[in-house]
């Protein structure tokens, strides 16, 4: 079950153009494509993520460590 990505309309599976307006439709290959690329991008936001944290804790750690060397 697929929808037109323009209007809404209920299309059959493998339709390539609506027809109701026409419109033309993305293959399962794009949108498998573009679901690809959204995880691969999630990914690479969660691997930022993690990095920030863990430079954030490496950044208190060093500010613990050097205001005990400074009393
Ligand atoms: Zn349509």
């Amino acid at each position: 079950m697929a929808f037109c990505i323009n209007c809404g309309q209920m299309q059959a599976d493998g339709t390539r153009f609506c027809r109701f307006c026409g419109g033309q439709q993305p293959g399962e290959q794009l949108i498998a494509r573009l679901r690809m690329e959204a995880e691969a991008i999630r990914y690479q936001l969660q691997q930022m993520q993690a990095q920030q944290a863990q430079q954030a804790q490496q950044m208190n750690y060093g500010q613990q460590q050097n205001q005990q060397q400074r009393w």
